[in-house]
């Protein structure tokens, strides 16, 4: 049965790259139809916190990525925080010791450094030399009489060890350069690949599905699942996430954390979406999943062995399309809400907000995205307007004549009474007065739009303009907004 895990450290925020190992996993164990199991790796208790976990469960929780056995949830195989298995850690540094695949190392620091230090000087890898490796029973009990302190170390097999990676093929390293390693140190904290593969041989981990960084742990737990002689489970390992300049993503390119979107108003489908795209695709042209069809489409073996380029102007993008794919009442629900929040409207919901948020949806892409485009639109910045280029023909036109006949059609009531009517009075109007002014096209819609909305741009001008009409006529715009 295919089980997998994301395991997180919690010393921290839950970071683009973390999410996306996340959803990797989830979506391979729900189109295997297997378990996706939550373990936290708080074996770094100094760094680690609850907070940390907390907000880490409640951003994958937000992004859909719900855990079949973990935190909150339980499971047999728990527990399914690392400082909460010890016991379980020091059975099995004593298993791998009985069978002789660890021994007792009793080497001070001073003689570990002098070690490290001959081996720089005679251009050898930093691996252990010392004596314990293959020390006779009495030299041992001679130290444990002492009560001399003592690490586990891992007696590394010679040769080399491969294995095969789902997404990156073979790999393979040569064991004689990594020298025997601690797995348990002397004050009984188990080291943190050992306690990893404790972990995923007793969770009954099927795939290992983590960053690519963790190649060089890989090589650790490997062996240490052989000496254990659990089956080892396959790998893969994804690539890094890498910044538009192909450096590591990382805080000065912007936001990067899960919660810093959601924050910043990013909906959770989008983010999902945009994540599996970082490094997968269904290998058609289409870009727009959400978490069901993911599901159905994902496979490993689609997933791309180079780096992924983190664009944030494409997640926005993104999430825009995203906006837009939700149902139009829930749309029109929340940017209102967010309005009235924000202080711009004195209401919620009604016919201004229904008209308003139709009109102006297509240019936001974010829900805080909302407040800028409705506030862009009642205001009228006439002077900045016609200071741009595009203004030249209409100062090159000689609109005294335009202008006295618009205020004419205001005052006569003619404009209000169309207005009134809403959209389709508004085009009958229009026509007739582009007919009275013979003009037409842009000559005609130009300077209208311009002295009537203040902009030389903007959504469709028949919806403003009647939009407007309702913002100076109603009150639902807040006083110091409009
Ligand atoms: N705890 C590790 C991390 O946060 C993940 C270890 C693993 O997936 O094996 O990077």
């Amino acid at each position: 049965p295919v089980r997998v895990r994301f395991a997180p450290s919690p010393t921290g925020n839950l970071h683009v790259g973390g999410a996306r190992t996340a959803l990797f996993n989830y979506l391979f164990a729900r189109s295997k139809g297997g378990k996706f199991v939550l373990r936290i790796e708080d074996t770094d208790l100094e760094r680690s916190t609850r907070e940390s976990e907390e907000a880490m469960l409640k951003d994958l929780s937000w992004l859909g990525l719900d855990w079949d056995e973990g935190p909150g949830v339980g499971g047999d195989y728990g527990p399914y925080r690392q400082s909460e298995r010890n016991s379980l850690y020091k059975q099995y540094a004593e298993n791998l010791h009985q069978s002789g695949h660890v021994y007792r190392c009793f080497c001070s620091n001073e003689e570990l450094e002098k070690m490290k230090e001959d081996a720089k000087l005679k251009q050898l890898p930093p691996v252990y030399t010392g004596k314990w490796a293959s020390a006779r029973h009495e030299e041992v009990e001679e130290e444990l009489a002492k009560g001399t302190p003592y690490t586990y170390r891992f007696r590394v097999p010679k040769g080399s060890l491969k294995i095969n990676d789902l997404i990156r093929g073979e790999v393979s390293w040569n064991l004689d350069t990594l020298g025997d390693f601690v797995i348990m140190r002397s004050n009984g904290q188990p080291v943190y690949n050992f306690c990893v593969t404790v972990d995923d041989a007793t969770m009954a981990i099927s795939h290992v599905i983590r960053a690519e960084e963790h190649l060089p742990n890989t090589l650790r737990q490997a062996l240490i699942y052989k000496a254990l002689g659990f089956p080892m489970p396959y790998f893969a390992h994804v690539s890094l996430i890498l910044a538009p300049d192909r450096s590591k993503l990382s805080k000065r390119h912007g936001a990067t954390s899960v919660g810093q979107f959601r924050e910043m108003g990013y909906l959770p489908e989008a983010m999902v979406n945009y994540l599996a795209l970082l490094g997968w695709g269904d290998g058609t042209e289409n870009e727009f999943f959400a978490l069901d069809q993911l599901v159905e489409k994902f496979t490993i073996e689609r997933v791309n062995k180079s780096g992924a380029i983190f664009d944030s102007t494409k997640l926005r993008w993104m999430n825009g399309q995203h906006l837009r794919a939700r149902h139009s009442d829930e749309l029109t629900k929340v940017i209102g809400e967010y309005w009235k929040t924000s202080g711009i409207l004195t209401v919620s919901a009604g016919p201004f907000v229904d008209e308003a948020v139709q009109l102006l949806k297509d240019g936001i892409d974010l829900i805080n995205d909302a407040d800028k485009a409705l506030a862009n639109l009642l205001s009228y910045p006439l002077h900045s307007t016609l200071q741009s280029d595009e203004a030249e023909p209409l100062l090159q036109d000689n609109l005294s004549e335009f202008a006295a006949s618009l205020v004419a059609a205001y005052d006569s009531g003619d404009l209000v009474a169309a207005l009134e009517e809403g959209h389709t009075g508004w085009q009958k109007w229009v026509k007739g007065f582009g007919k009275s002014l013979k003009r037409k096209g842009k000559s005609l819609f130009m300077p209208l739009r311009v002295l009537l909305t203040g902009k030389l741009h903007g959504p469709d001008m028949g919806a403003s303009v009647v939009l407007l009409y309702k913002a100076v006529t109603t009150v639902v715009v807040a006083p110091e907004a409009g």
